[in-house]
């Protein structure tokens, strides 16, 4: 699969435009899941309306968790590059700053997690399974490091692409 090549749709979007925490990816999900309904790749719940690390219920049933299609379909819903001679000064802290910040979504959205670090041509490319998780990070690096931050949304699909640059 190649990510860089920029998938129709995306337009520039002020970061107090994003949609809300709240809206739920729907990713292949059928209309409503039954609850409770148990991830057979991650183990995630679904109950109460929402997606939860919890013990597997008994009779619970089996459907993939959105995140977990993603990753199967290697299709992304975030989508952050990082590029500049400062991020290859601190490439290292930066990393770990976005794997920190990925664990700590992640114990309490288990829809929030990174897909795949990868370098290409622009820079390096972080890919999430949620647009939630891409926001975050690129929030996070630029209140700790300042630089260029820019937010490119697809609402037809509800994507989310993040540059940054320093
Ligand atoms: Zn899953």
């Amino acid at each position: 699969m190649n990510y860089q090549t920029h998938p129709a749709g995306f337009n520039p979007v002020r970061r107090d435009r994003l949609p809300l925490e709240t809206v739920m990816d729907s990713y292949k999900s059928k209309a409503k899941l039954s609850e409770p309904t148990v991830c057979p790749d991650c183990g995630a719940v679904f109950k109460a309306g929402r997606w939860q690390w919890l013990e597997k219920p008994a009779g619970a049933h089996q459907e993939l968790c959105p995140a977990c299609h993603r990753m199967r379909d290697h299709f992304p819903a975030g989508y952050v590059t990082l590029s500049g001679d400062f991020l290859a000064k601190h490439e290292q802290e930066i990393m770990q700053l976005i794997k920190n910040r990925e664990a700590q979504e992640k114990a309490e959205r288990p829809l929030q997690r990174i897909m795949a670090i990868e370098q290409t041509k622009e820079g390096t490319l972080i890919t999430t399974t949620d647009i939630h998780l891409a926001r975050n990070i690129g929030e996070a690096i630029h209140h700790a490091y300042q630089g260029e931050l820019e937010f490119h949304y697809n609402s037809d699909q509800n994507l989310l692409r993040v540059n940054w640059a320093r």
